[in-house]
């Protein structure tokens, strides 16, 4: 499994760092968003630092 030391983030990402509000382990996330794996938890996408993409940013996007 690869750990988040040496992985390249994009230059918009960031990785931060809080306690779970569930159970209160220390869980990394990227820009603000996080998911515990010990409990569970995951906080409201609206707690990013930043906007996420929209639909048509998606490449999956179908399109019209
Ligand atoms: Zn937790």
């Amino acid at each position: 499994m690869r750990t988040l030391r040496g992985m390249r983030a994009p230059d918009t990402s960031e990785i931060t760092r809080t306690e779970c509000q569930k159970c209160g382990a220390e869980i990394h996330g990227l820009n603000g968003r996080y998911c515990c794996a010990l409990c569970g938890w995951v906080n409201h996408w609206s707690e990013g630092h930043r906007d996420l993409p929209d639909l048509e940013d998606d490449p999956d996007y179908p399109g019209q």
